[in-house]
Order: C-alpha cells, then structure tokens, then sequence
C-alpha cells in the first residue's frame, strides 16, 4: 500500500499473531491493490465490463464503499481512478490535465455503474461477479487501509491477542486496552510539523487522518495539488481544510468518513456528523483553527501550542 505499516501486539501468543497479522496485510495488497499486477483490483480495472469473481468480504467492502460514496453524495468515490491517474498521482510523473481531458474523464466516474451480482457458475460458493462500464476503473485507496487494519485486529483478536495498537500509515487502530488497562494514547499530527495538535485516549478504536500535507505535488503554477480529489470537478480537493480525523470503532468506517469528510469541508463535514453523529471528529482547518465533536469531551486534550479549540455540540 506504499506506506510503512507497524503491528504491535501484547500477550502470550504474541509472535504467532504477529506473523499472522503479516500475511493477513500482504493479502490485502493482492486483493485490493490498483498497481500490483493480477491484484483482484487490477484484474477488474482491466476488463471491467467482464468484472471480476470475488467472495463476500470484498463484495462487501465495495458495496460498503458505494453506500458511503450514496451518504456522502460522492465525496467519498470509489472510482475516481481515470482521474488521479491522468493528474499522475499512480506513477509520481505528476501533471496538470487540461479542462477537456478532464471533462471526458468525469464521464468515467459514476459509481452508481458498479454492479454487484450473484456469479452464475457457483451455486455452492457465496461468490459474487464485480463489474462497471467500459473505460472505469476502481481505487479503493481511501478505505484500503481502514479494512486492512480491520481484518487484522479479528486476525489478532482470533489468535487470543487482546491488547494491540497497529499504524497502517499513520492510521491508528487499537485492540483493547493497554495492557496495563489504561485506554491508548492517540496523537494527531500537525499538519506544519513539530508536535501533536492533541492527544485522544481511546480503547477498541480507530483513529484515521486524511490530510492534504501527506501527498502532494507542486505544479509549475505554484499551487499546491493533493491526492483527494473532488469528483465533481476532477480535480485536487482546494478548500479550508488541512487535516481530518475520524474517529470511530471501525477502521473502515473511519477511513471512508477522513476521505470524505475532508473532501466536503468544515461546514458540511459539521452538517454531516451532526445528521449522524455515529462517529467523532477532529478537524484541522488550513487558518490552524481546530474543532471536535462533543463525544471526544473528556478524551482529548491539547498540546501547548494549540490555538483554542472549538467544541461541536
Ligand atoms: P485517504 O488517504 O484515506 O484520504 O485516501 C486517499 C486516497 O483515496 C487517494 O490516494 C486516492 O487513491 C483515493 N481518493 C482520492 N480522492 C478520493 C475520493 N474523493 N473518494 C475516494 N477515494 C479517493
Ligand atoms: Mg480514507
């Protein structure tokens, strides 16, 4: 997944699960990688009007996908891969598409084209065929991590691990509690650097960031170009935001809510945990201004330099 991944588990059958945990993420790459060759993924983005056969947990997880990218209205789309892949994010040879080429690509993105249906030749298996229109092609990059860090934490809890705190590239995912019983401390990065913006004490959580500072080229324009994208446009994410967090016990949940809610911006991200409020966040927006969601009352505490933050009732 291009990040550095780190697992840490505490217990008597610690280095069992810890191998485990191992082969549980490699797994995930094969399935879920859009850049590895015969990846689940890959295969699908290649032929995708033939699709792809696959069980119920990635079945699962694109339907979760397409019912997120539904609630969010398409700030979270799962197919938006035509797109970061022409502005070069795949490859790293970074360039600035003109409007043209962009408009043909936004034809590519809708997900309401993805379609999720029992495969005709396996009557016994619970398996499924995944396929889209012509020309689409899937990233499940903004959850990607979320559901590996999932399937690990069962992979651990499984091997009778039940303390254990794993960063998935700077996504946070706790089993637990510490195991001297305290709940877990997690940091959130400033995005300019230097210490943590706050601390959160949490247990049996996930703590993911979605940041504009974490993947970005700079074009000969001098403007700043992230790696989420606004499918409306088709273009790099530009709005009041640096950083968010979302905070929640699913690692899926929380990954697919960092992406989207960073795409819609610190008003409807506000307007959104407020219809739901089955999650908490932290937001950090590009004037250093942070605001959290009332759940996190009694769990976060800032660091010195913090300006004052604000509280989401
Ligand atoms: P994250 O770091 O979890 O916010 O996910 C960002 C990654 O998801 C990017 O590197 C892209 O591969 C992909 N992506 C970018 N923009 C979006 C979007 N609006 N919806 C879904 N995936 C996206
Ligand atoms: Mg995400």
């Amino acid at each position: 997944m291009d990040t550095f991944m780190t697992v840490r588990s505490y217990g008597r059958n610690c280095r069992e699960a810890n191998r485990l945990a191992r082969k549980s993420l490699l797994e995930c790459e094969d399935l879920i990688s859009t850049t590895k060759e015969n990846s689940l993924i890959y295969m699908l983005n290649e032929e995708p009007e033939k699709g792809v056969k696959t069980g119920v947990e990635i079945c699962g997880l694109v339907d979760f996908s397409i019912k997120m990218a539904e609630r969010t209205y398409g700030a979270l789309n799962p197919v938006l891969f035509p797109v970061t892949r022409a502005w070069g994010f795949t490859s790293g040879n970074f360039r600035i598409p003109d409007e043209q080429e962009i408009e043909e690509l936004l034809k590519l993105v809708d997900y309401r084209n993805i379609k999720i249906e029992p495969a005709e030749d396996s009557a016994e298996k619970a398996e499924f065929r995944i396929s889209m229109k012509a020309g689409m092609m899937m990233d499940l990059g903004a959850v990607g991590k979320g559901f590996a860090g999932d399937r690990v934490l069962k992979m651990l809890s499984l091997a009778g691990i039940e303390c254990a705190i794993i960063d998935l590239g700077g996504n946070i995912q706790v089993l637990g509690n510490k195991p001297d019983g305290s709940p877990w401390t997690v940091g959130v990065k400033n995005p300019w650097g230097g210490e943590p913006v706050c601390g959160i004490k949490v247990s049996d959580c996930a703590v993911v960031t979605s940041g504009g500072y974490e993947r970005f080229f700079e074009g000969e324009d001098g403007r700043r170009y992230i790696h989420i994208f606004d499918g409306r446009t088709g273009c790099p994410v530009e709005n009041d935001l640096a950083a968010v967090t979302a905070v929640c016990a699913s690692g899926l949940y929380a990954d697919s809510l960092s992406t989207a809610l960073f795409v819609m911006g610190s008003e409807k991200a506000v307007s959104f945990w407020r219809e739901n409020r089955d999650f908490d966040f932290v937001i950090i927006k590009k004037d250093a201004a942070v605001l959290y969601t009332a759940g996190l009352k009694g769990k976060i505490f800032f660091t010195a330099g913090t300006p004052a933050a604000v509280c989401v009732e």
